[in-house]
């Protein structure tokens, strides 16, 4: 199992590398991050929260598959926003409302480096807008205005206090 890294850790502020060959470790990676995510209950997670400050992430939302998304770049996003409650495997116990597009549409390689294209909406559209930030080094909380960060962030800090 790959250990999942948390907030406090710089390798979830950094931008994440292109992936320039997709070969059999990727595949090996997708899969390991796929049970990494199903072990932390989560329904999606990016190479920066398993250390790899590289542009993969996977997720498998309700009522979808999982999915594997290898340098991904949204190719537009609705005029709607919507408001919905976020976590993170990488901030684990605190949750908040995020505004984000209602749907998107992305485009991706997957595991097999074959290029795809897909509409999304829903939480699917939620979750990978969310793992795109990742590898922007960009988090959920960041998108909260600045009490409800600092009093997510201390909620957060009070839980994970050793
Ligand atoms: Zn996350």
């Amino acid at each position: 199992m790959l250990d999942i890294v948390t907030l406090g850790d710089d390798i979830l502020r950094q931008d994440a590398e292109e992936i320039l060959n997709i070969n059999g470790e990727i595949a090996q990676l997708s899969q390991a991050m796929l049970n990494s995510m199903y072990n932390g209950d989560g329904i999606g997670l990016a190479g920066p929260q398993v250390g790899v400050a590289r542009q993969i992430f996977v997720c498998h939302a309700q009522n979808d598959e999982p999915r594997v998304f290898i340098n991904p770049q949204l190719i537009a996003t609705s005029q709607e926003q919507i408001p919905y409650e976020e976590g993170c495997l990488s901030i684990p116990g605190v949750w908040g409302d995020v505004i984000r597009p209602a749907t998107i549409t992305v485009q991706a390689v997957n595991e097999k480096g074959k290029l795809f294209r897909l509409d999304a909406e829903g939480l699917l559209a939620r979750v990978i807008q969310h793992e795109m930030d990742h590898l922007k080094g960009v988090l959920f909380i960041d998108h909260l205005n600045e009490t409800a960060r600092n009093k997510l962030i201390k909620i957060y800090e009070r839980k994970h206090r050793t």
